[in-house]
């Protein structure tokens, strides 16, 4: 079969949900492909649900620019669609005084990226707020909060659909070809094999993004990186959670570090940890446990043994190796890579599902901006 079509997105995660959303109320005609049997079975519903407030990430970068803008999106159509979500708010405990020192950096860092509603509290303050909590001092950030991932995608394929945009499912990219016209020609493998042509191609296959845009022909492999897969695990809490907020001690290299997140049930859960593999794999090894004990217990002694159960597994889609900085997001799009029509998502970590919405803006503007030659 051969069919032709303005634009087509690969991969129905949250970001190419988002992103079919974003180009359908642009009133452009859209194809959704996706590989599982239905929406957001990937790392966007692997993950820790929590809408961050933009923090940490280096000041202009794109995970702090689209963190901070993708969350008041994100509040906003929340409210605006009855899209289960709390502001819960959430406290970064500094578990000795050395760390309370690096509060002030934090805090820091936040108002460089626009974050200005940070402030510091004593650990006997925080003992108020969080009975169970031990910790030397604290910083509350008050527009933290947690969201229905899976409610949210629901939507956003809604809108999508709504405006005309078709998805499928069962359906894998398997290779295409850019032709000299400027045109794409793909080639999907699943339950209906088929070859289609477009003019406009955004790759949002998460973890495959990079090996998907290996598969472009015309593509050179300078634009494309090296996927890395981090793995994290969570164990859920037995029993109430003696915590009302997000508990995040303070931030490592590779992630947040192991901190307590609620669901909107008040079911506690503590992850992800790091964990570097070299190809996608979502077995739970229980021993990881005993690492939570120890370092959920420099924030909450009182665990009790035996009150952590093995929970899920998430892949971080990294596009740099555990020696190297943490990378940004990266949107290529014609003005990096010179191919009119073409963005790949590469790199869509957290906090993309934070930032899904500004994602989508920015890919749709990185569609429009002018090639120059590759
Ligand atoms: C452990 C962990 C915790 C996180 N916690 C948070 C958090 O609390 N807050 C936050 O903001 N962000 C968080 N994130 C980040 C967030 O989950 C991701 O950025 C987001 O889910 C990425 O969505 P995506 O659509 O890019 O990728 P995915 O959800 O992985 O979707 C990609 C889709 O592409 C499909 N696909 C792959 N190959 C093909 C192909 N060849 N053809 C067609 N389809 C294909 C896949 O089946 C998949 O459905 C976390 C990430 C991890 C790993």
């Amino acid at each position: 079969m051969t069919t032709d079509i303005d634009c087509v997105v690969l991969g129905a995660g949250v970001v190419g949900l988002a992103v079919a959303r974003e180009m359908a109320l642009a009133g452009r005609e859209v194809l959704l492909v996706e590989a599982a049997e239905t929406i957001g079975t990937g790392t966007s519903s692997r993950n820790s649900e929590v809408i961050h407030a933009g923090i940490y990430y280096p000041q202009n970068s794109l995970k702090a620019k689209l963190c901070v803008a993708g969350k008041q999106m994100l509040y906003e159509y929340c409210a605006a669609r009855n899209i289960p979500h709390q502001r819960l708010g959430k406290l970064i405990v500094a578990a000795t005084p050395e760390q309370s020192a690096q509060l002030g950096t934090i805090a820091q860092q936040a108002r460089l990226n626009g974050v200005d509603d940070l402030y510091k509290i004593s650990g006997a303050q925080a003992r108020e707020l969080e009975p169970a909590l031990t910790c030397d001092a604290a910083l509350v950030s008050p527009s933290t909060g947690i969201i229905d991932s899976h409610a949210l995608m629901l939507s956003l394929q809604g809108d999508a659909e709504s405006q005309g945009a078709q998805c499928v499912f069962h359906t894998r990219f398997s290779r295409g070809q850019i032709r000299d016209s400027g045109e794409f020609v793909l080639e999907f493998e699943g339950a209906e094999p088929m070859t289609l042509s477009a003019n406009c191609l955004i790759n949002a296959t998460g973890l495959s993004a990079p090996s998907v845009a290996r598969q472009l022909q015309g593509l050179p492999d300078a634009h494309v990186p090296q996927a890395y897969f981090c793995k994290g695990s969570y164990f859920t809490l037995s029993g109430r959670s003696p915590f009302s907020r997000l508990i995040y001690p303070m931030p490592d290299s590779a992630g947040l570090g192991i901190h307590l997140t609620l669901d909107l049930g008040g079911q506690a859960k503590f992850g992800p940890d790091t964990q570097w593999i070299d190809h996608e794999d979502y077995t739970l090894d229980p021993s990881r446990a005993n690492a939570f004990y120890t370092a959920v217990r420099r924030f909450w002694p009182e665990l009790p043994d035996g009150a952590l159960n093995p929970g899920y597994t998430g892949m971080r889609p990294k596009i740099v190796d555990a020696a190297s900085p943490a990378a940004d997001f990266l949107i290529s799009g014609p003005a990096s890579h010179g191919i009119a029509g073409l963005v790949n998502l590469f790199g869509i970590e957290s906090p993309g599902l934070t930032s899904c919405l500004a994602l989508a803006l920015s890919t749709r503007l990185a569609l429009a901006q002018a090639s120059h030659a590759a």
